[in-house]
């Protein structure tokens, strides 16, 4: 189960540590866009001894190793993706809802003009989400 975790630790030859392992199979497992708070309160139920620091720093750590990137889509707060290759994100106004949006960017190359190197591309669309569409639309029907 931990082999896939441990492998992309290794292949960045980075220490094998517990916590490392729970956070990837976290965001791997709960693409949801969690910020902090909620990585470490989830796997605090079934780790007691772990700490907000540690899971801070795994993230920190993990975010160097671009094996995690971190997105600033609701306002200052840090919310934490499973890198995947580019991706767009999608912001629920109504419930907040962060998802994945896969989409090509045609106009981007790695190589901009004037030598810019790009490593990373986040876009950010807003609007209402389809659960979201789905409620309002149920609620106009009845009334
Ligand atoms: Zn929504
Ligand atoms: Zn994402």
């Amino acid at each position: 189960m931990y082999e896939k975790y441990v492998k992309i630790l290794k292949d960045h030859t980075l220490k094998v540590t517990s916590p490392r392992l729970e956070i990837l199979k976290y965001l791997d497992l709960h693409h949801t866009h969690p910020n902090v708070e909620e990585i470490y309160s989830n796997l605090k139920k079934t780790h007691p001894s772990l700490s907000r620091t540690t899971v801070y720093n795994s993230l920190e750590i993990l975010k160097k190793h671009r094996i995690v990137q971190s997105l600033t889509i609701s306002g200052s707060e840090l919310r934490y993706d499973i890198q995947e290759g580019l991706h767009h994100h999608f912001i629920c106004t109504r419930c907040g809802a962060i998802f994945d949006i896969a989409i090509s960017c045609p106009n981007m190359d790695r190589t901009l003009q004037g030598g810019h190197h790009v490593e990373e591309v986040q876009g950010y669309f807003k609007g209402i989400c389809k659960k979201c569409r789905t409620k309002e639309k149920g609620r106009n029907n009845n009334g």
